[in-house]
């Protein structure tokens, strides 16, 4: 591990300010991945930022729904009661990923900005364009079982690991950052980047921008929402292929459908050929396989991952009819 530097800030404008015109600075909240890159030399930072005492842990009603504060544990949302009786897909998710030591370390903030776990990325030995611009992707010609089917690009075919941030795609969430020109808020959607040209950028956060907060919007659909994970074994692997669903059901017919899969893409993906033939559809089996199939509209499998295709369908079908026909409102 490069020698680095450790400062400790109190408050969210200090931590701006720490970083602010510094190039090779990054916040450490729960360090859950950021200490394991920095170990294994993928990342070396100059300067490390510790904002664990920042006042950004609470979890509270909001606009009728829920802002979750940046620092809120992965084992605190995923337990809250409100988050389990009224975002009920949030909570499956989070408990769906990692292990409940790293869940009690691991922020909310600090999920949305974990990194692929392309092979070949967290290994040094090989040249990895996200790693190093420019040297090229191993994966392509390479081993790419866990790979992107959707969305990808020439230069980089790397997932996007996270299980919370297909949740919060499917409930419309807004990630709320603060800079050295004040707050902004940014979509859910537009938080994580397609690789494109630029695969050494997974979000549209700037590098003076701190995350302060997640919002949840209050929604019609959220409370009747589930989350399906499917990997290589039950517990502390990443998912092969994900899926968040929401629905509102409205006399025999579904109102409004939110689809999300995770493990196909470079970032959480949503569906929306998906919610285009569920909208205002019967929710029965006919509907779920069209659904299930237009989920995976423009994949382009690599040569060891086309089982994700399949695997895809199957979750999205599965998942929506668990979700419709939960009594309860959420899928278990
Ligand atoms: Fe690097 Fe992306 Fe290629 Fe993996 S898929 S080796 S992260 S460029």
């Amino acid at each position: 591990m490069n020698p680095f530097t450790y400062t400790r800030v109190s408050n969210p404008s200090d931590a701006v300010h720490q970083v602010t015109g510094k190039s090779d600075v990054k916040f450490l909240a729960g360090g859950t991945n950021l200490i394991d890159l920095m170990k294994m030399n993928v990342q070396s930072p100059a300067e490390l930022v510790d904002i664990n005492s920042l006042a950004l842990k609470r979890i509270e009603n909001f606009g009728g729904g829920l802002r979750i504060g940046a620092l809120a544990s992965n084992s605190e949302v995923a337990t809250n009661l409100m988050v389990q009786q009224r975002f009920p897909v949030l909570s499956q998710a989070i408990l769906a990923g990692a292990s409940p030591q790293l869940r009690n370390m691991a922020t909310v903030g600090g999920n949305l900005m974990q990194r692929t776990r392309c092979y070949y990325f967290m290994d040094t030995a090989f040249p990895c364009n996200k790693r190093v611009p420019g040297s090229g992707c191993p994966a392509i010609p390479g081993y790419n079982r866990i790979h992107a089917i959707l969305g990808a690009s020439d230069k980089c075919i790397a997932t996007h690991p996270s299980d919370m941030c297909v949740a919060l795609n499917a409930l419309d969430a807004v990630v709320r950052v603060m800079g050295p020109n004040g707050e902004r808020s940014i979509s859910i959607g537009d938080f994580h980047r397609l690789p494109g040209d630029t695969p050494e950028v997974d979000t549209n956060l700037h590098p003076d921008e701190l995350i302060v907060s997640v919002d949840l919007p209050q929604s019609p659909f959220a409370q009747r929402s589930g989350y399906l994970k499917v990997r290589d074994r039950a517990q502390y692997a990443f998912a092969l292929v994900s899926v968040a669903v929401a629905l509102e059901l409205r006399n025999g017919r579904i109102e409004t459908a939110r689809v999300a899969l995770g493990g196909v893409a470079h970032k959480p993906w949503r569906a929306m050929a998906s919610e285009k033939i569920l909208t205002g559809a019967k929710p029965d089996e006919k509907t779920f396989r069209a659904a299930a199939e237009a989920s995976v509209t423009g994949a382009a499998p690599q040569k060891y991952n086309s089982f994700k295709i399949e695997l895809a369908k199957r979750a999205v079908s599965r998942l929506l009819d668990q979700v419709a026909n939960e009594t309860s409102g959420g899928a278990k």
